[in-house]
C-alpha cells in the first residue's frame, strides 16, 4: 500500500469525530480511568512540549479503552493571564479576541495530531460560566473565613501607576517604561492555605511511590515544617506602644550565642524609627538604605548580598539580661514568622556572613564533641554546649528541649510549630482574570455579590497604565445587595492559579449539566481521582500544591469526597535541540505543524514516543524522525502477505519451521512488552515497546507463512494503535474490519523458545557453544558438544563429563 499520511489522517479524524468514539460512556457501572495532561495556556501555537504531553496521555487513553475501561481524556484551556493583556497593548487587539482565536488555532493543531479527546468536556477558564462557578467557590470560601483581606507589598511602577508581576520587573525596573520599581503597600486577598499545611504535608506520604520522589521532596520543603521556640526580647526602652520584639527560632540551643536581633524593613518598629529618624539618630543615608530594601521585592532580596543598618536601639537577652543591638537586614522577611530573628553568627551561616561584614561579635556556644579546644569561628554541626550557663556540657539536641521547657515553665515563650508555607495572595490588579465577586459598601462593609457571574466589561482601555477595571467609567459602580445603597465593585481579579486548581473536577461533568452546578456529584464521584496526571516538572510546587489544597477545601465544603486529586503523577522531560530547551530566543524551535505537514501526525507521534522514555529529556533528531517515517512505510506491507481475518488464527507451533516460530515469538514478545509498558510503575517506556515492534516486523518479513503473517500483523496493529492510530485504523479496516482493536491474550506457547545455546568448557575454559533443542537427552547433548569441540579433545582422555541443564557442558580432560 502507498502511504499517504495526509489523506489517511484526515479520513480517520473525521471518522472518530462523526462516531463520537472518544466520548466517555454514561454507564457508571463500567470500570473507569481518568487520564489527564496538564491543560495548556492558549499562547497561539502548540509547541513540541504540548505534543509530547498529549502523545503520552493519548497513548495511555487509547490502550485503556481497548482494555475495556471507560476513559475520560479531556482537553481545555488555561485561558486567563497576563500575555493576553501584553498582546492587547502591543497589537491593539482585545484580550478576549486574542485568546479565543488562539484557542481555535491550537485546537485545530491538536486535533490534527489525532488525539482522542472528549469534546463534551472541553472548557476555557475565561468562559463566563467557568467564572460563575469559580466566583461561587470564592464566596463559599470567603464565608467560611478561608479568604481574608489585608495589606501586603506589591511591585509598583510610579510612572504607569500600576502593579507589576514579578516577571514584569526586569533588574528592578518596569518592563515597559524602565522606571525604578518600588514596593507599595496595598490591600490584597489571601487564601488560608496555611490552615491546611499539616494535612498537605501528611498526605504526601500517601503519594509515595505514585508521584516522583523529587516532587514529594520539593513539596515537603516548600511547606517547610519546623519546630522551635517563640519568645520575645524586651526593648531596653519602650518605643511608642512597642515593648518587645517577638522572634521564632528553630535553634533555641544556641540562644546564649545571640549577638544581634535582625528585623525586616517592614517591621512596625522600623516604621516608627523611620518616622522619627532624627530622634533615633538615623542618618539620611541610613534611611535611604532602608527604603531601598523596602522597595526591592522579596525575591530579589534573596539573591542580593546581605546588607543591613543598625538602629541604635537595644533589646535585653531574656536569659542573660545582656544588651543586644537591633539591626534592619535585607535577609529577614516580614512574611515569614514575625519579621524578626535572633542572630547567632557562630552557628548560622547567613548570620555569620552578616556579622563578619559589620564586625559584630561572634559568640561560640556549641563545640565539637571530640575536641577539648575552643570551637572555631563558625561551627555548623551538632555538639555540646559551651558558654551557656547551666546548659554547658549538654548535647545540643537535649539542650534544645530543656531550654524550650525552661521558657514554657517561666512563661517566657512557647514551643511552636512553624511552616514556611505562607497564605496565598490571590488578587491581581489586572483586567484579564476572573473578577473577585465582592462589593464594598460604606454601610455594610464587604458584601458578596449575589448575581453571578460578575462578568468583565468588554469596552476597556488596555494601555499598561493602571488597572483597566478601576479606570472603567461605570463598571465598578453598583448597588449594595444588602442595603440597596450605592457601592463600589472590587476591581481586582483572581490569580490564574485559582482556575487551574479545580479544572480537573469540572472536567468530570458533561456540558449539559454544567449550567446548573459546579460539577455533578455523581460524575465527580465516578471519575475522581485522576488516575494518571501528566505534565512538566516546573509545576512540581505551585500548581500541584494548590490543586491538592483546593481538593481538600472542596472536600471540607462538601463538594467532593476526594482527598487527593491525582493518584499518579508522571512528569515528562523537556524537549531539547542541540542540548538546550527549544525557545524562540535560542532559535532552535521545531514547529510541530511543519512536521505534520511534511511527514504526518503518526510520524510525529512515533518519533516523540520512540526518542526517549517520558520522564527523560528528549533531544530532537532529524534522522530519527526520518527513521520513524520509514518504519510506518514498512508497516504498509504487500496485500498478498495477509489473509483477511476477523480473529486470531489457531496456530500450532509444532507445524512451524524455525523462522516462523522465531517471528511468532518476536510478535508475542512485543505483545508482552505492550502489556508491561502501559503501567505507572514501569514508567510507560514506549521506546522499548516500539523497538520490540520493529524487531517483530523484521522477523515477520524473514518468513513467508501467511498465517503467521496475518496473526503477527493483527497483533502489531493492535499494539501500535495507541502510538500511531491513523495508519493502524487504516490497515486494520483493510484486513480485519477493525476487529483487532481489543485486548489480546498472550500465547505462552508462542513465547516458548524451543532451543537454547549452551556453553562448552574444557577444564573450566570456554571453548565453544552448541544449540540444543529443549527436551534433548543428556547423552545426545554430550554427543553434540563433543562434535563441536572435537579439535580440543582429540587424542585426549575425557576423565569427567558434566551437563548443567540449559547452561553448560564441561569436560575434564587429561
Ligand atoms: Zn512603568
Ligand atoms: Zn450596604
Amino acid at each position: 500500500m502507498e502511504y499517504n499520511a495526509k489523506a489517511i489522517e484526515k479520513k480517520w479524524q473525521k471518522f472518530w469525530e462523526e462516531n463520537d468514539l472518544y466520548e466517555p460512556k454514561t454507564d457508571k457501572r463500567l470500570p473507569k480511568k481518568y487520564i489527564l495532561s496538564m491543560f495548556p495556556y492558549p499562547s497561539g501555537n502548540i509547541h513540541m512540549g504540548h505534543v509530547r504531553n498529549y502523545c503520552i496521555s493519548d497513548a495511555i487513553a487509547r490502550k485503556l479503552r481497548k482494555d475495556g475501561f471507560n476513559v475520560l481524556h479531556p482537553i481545555g484551556w488555561d485561558a486567563f493571564g497576563m500575555p493576553a493583556e501584553n498582546a492587547a497593548i502591543k497589537h491593539k487587539t482585545h484580550p478576549k479576541t486574542w485568546t479565543y482565536s488562539n484557542i481555535e488555532n491550537m485546537k485545530r493543531q491538536l486535533y490534527s495530531l489525532g488525539f482522542s479527546f472528549s469534546k463534551n468536556r472541553e472548557l476555557a477558564t475565561c468562559d463566563p460560566i467557568y467564572s460563575k462557578w469559580e466566583q461561587s467557590l470564592f464566596i463559599a470560601m470567603w464565608k467560611k473565613g478561608l479568604i481574608y483581606r489585608k495589606k501586603g507589598f506589591l511591585n509598583w511602577c510610579p510612572k504607569d501607576q500600576t502593579v507589576l508581576a514579578n516577571e514584569q520587573v526586569i533588574e528592578g525596573k518596569c518592563w515597559r517604561c524602565d522606571t525604578l520599581v518600588v514596593q507599595k503597600e496595598m490591600y490584597q486577598y489571601y487564601i488560608k492555605i496555611t490552615d491546611y499545611a499539616q494535612e498537605l504535608l501528611d498526605d504526601l506520604d500517601t503519594l509515595e511511590g505514585k508521584w516522583p520522589n523529587q516532587v514529594l521532596t520539593m513539596q515537603r520543603n516548600w511547606i517547610g515544617k519546623s519546630e522551635g521556640l517563640r519568645f520575645a526580647f524586651l526593648l531596653e526602652n519602650k518605643i511608642e506602644s512597642i515593648e518587645s520584639i517577638e522572634v521564632f527560632t528553630t535553634r533555641p540551643d544556641t540562644i546564649f550565642g545571640v549577638s544581634f536581633v535582625a528585623l525586616a524593613p517592614e517591621h512596625p518598629l522600623v516604621k516608627v524609627v523611620l518616622d522619627n529618624a532624627e530622634i533615633y539618630g538615623i542618618s539620611k543615608e541610613q534611611k535611604a538604605q532602608i527604603v531601598a530594601i523596602q522597595n526591592t521585592s522579596e525575591k530579589e532580596r534573596s539573591q542580593q548580598e546581605k546588607i543591613g543598618v543598625p538602629l541604635g536601639i537595644f533589646v535585653i537577652h531574656p536569659l542573660t539580661q545582656v544588651k543586644i543591638p537591633l539591626w534592619v537586614a535585607n535577609f529577614v522577611l516580614i512574611s515569614y514568622g514575625s519579621g524578626a530573628v535572633m542572630s547567632v553568627p557562630a552557628h548560622d551561616e547567613r548570620d555569620y556572613e552578616f556579622a563578619k561584614k559589620y564586625h559584630l561579635s561572634i559568640i561560640p556556644v556549641i563545640a565539637p564533641r571530640d575536641s577539648k579546644s575552643q570551637a572555631t569561628d563558625f561551627y555548623g554541626e551538632s555538639g555540646i554546649l559551651i558558654h551557656s550557663n547551666e546548659y554547658n556540657g549538654m548535647e545540643n539536641e537535649e539542650a534544645k528541649a530543656k531550654i524550650i521547657e525552661y521558657f514554657e515553665m517561666n512563661q517566657l515563650g512557647k514551643a511552636v510549630v512553624n511552616f514556611k508555607l505562607r497564605d496565598w495572595g490571590v488578587s491581581r490588579q489586572r483586567y484579564w482574570g476572573t473578577p473577585i465577586p465582592l462589593i464594598h459598601c460604606e454601610k455594610c462593609g464587604i458584601v458578596p455579590e449575589q448575581n453571578l457571574p460578575v462578568s468583565l466589561p468588554e469596552d476597556v482601555v488596555i494601555d499598561g497604565e493602571g488597572n483597566p477595571l478601576d479606570k472603567h467609567p461605570t463598571w465598578k459602580h453598583c448597588t449594595c445587595p444588602k442595603c440597596g445603597g450605592k457601592a463600589i465593585r472590587e476591581t481586582d481579579t483572581l490569580d490564574t492559579f485559582m482556575e487551574s486548581s479545580w479544572y480537573f473536577l469540572r472536567y468530570t461533568t458533561p456540558q449539559e449539566l454544567r449550567q446548573g452546578e459546579i460539577f455533578s456529584h455523581e460524575d465527580e464521584r465516578y471519575w475522581m481521582n485522576v488516575d494518571e496526571y501528566i505534565g512538566g516538572i516546573e509545576h512540581a510546587i505551585l500548581h500541584l500544591l494548590y490543586s491538592r489544597f483546593f481538593t481538600k477545601v472542596l472536600r471540607s465544603l462538601g463538594y467532593t469526597d476526594s482527598n487527593e486529586p491525582f493518584s499518579h503523577l508522571l512528569t515528562q522531560g523537556m524537549v531539547t535541540k542541540e542540548g538546550s530547551k527549544m525557545s524562540k530566543s535560542k532559535g532552535n524551535v521545531v514547529d510541530p505543524e511543519e512536521i505534520i505537514t511534511q511527514y504526518g501526525a503518526d510520524t510525529a507521534r512515533l518519533f516523540i514516543l520512540f526518542a526517549a522514555p517520558p520522564v527523560r529529556e528528549l533531544e530532537w533528531n532529524d534522522s530519527a524522525l526520518e527513521g520513524s517515517y520509514r518504519f510506518i512505510k514498512r508497516l504498509c506491507v504487500k496485500t498478498e502477505k495477509i489473509q483477511k481475518i476477523r480473529s486470531l488464527p489457531l496456530i500450532q507451533s509444532q507445524n512451524l519451521n524455525e523462522q516462523e516460530k522465531y517471528a511468532r515469538r518476536k510478535v508475542y514478545e512485543a505483545l508482552r512488552k505492550y502489556q508491561e509498558t502501559f503501567c505507572h510503575e514501569n514508567g510507560y517506556a514506549f521506546n522499548t515497546l516500539i523497538a520490540a515492534c520493529m524487531e517483530a516486523l523484521n522477523a515477520l518479513n524473514e518468513q513467508e507463512n501467511i498465517e503467521v503473517w496475518s496473526e503477527g500483523y493483527f497483533i502489531l496493529l493492535n499494539i501500535l494503535e495507541p502510538i500511531i492510530p491513523h495508519i493502524c485504523w487504516e490497515l486494520s479496516q483493510q484486513y480485519f474490519d477493525l476487529e483487532n482493536f481489543k485486548a489480546i491474550r498472550l500465547d505462552e506457547d508462542a513465547l516458548r523458545e524451543d532451543s537454547i545455546m549452551m556453553a562448552i568448557t574444557i577444564n573450566g575454559k570456554r571453548r565453544g557453544e552448541v544449540k540444543i533443542n529443549l527436551n534433548t537427552k543428556e547423552e545426545q547433548i554430550l554427543q553434540l558438544a563433543k562434535e563441536e569441540v572435537a579439535k580440543w579433545i582429540e587424542g585426549k582422555t575425557i576423565a569427567k563429563e558434566i551437563v548443567v541443564p540449559n547452561k553448560l557442558v564441561n569436560f575434564v580432560v587429561k
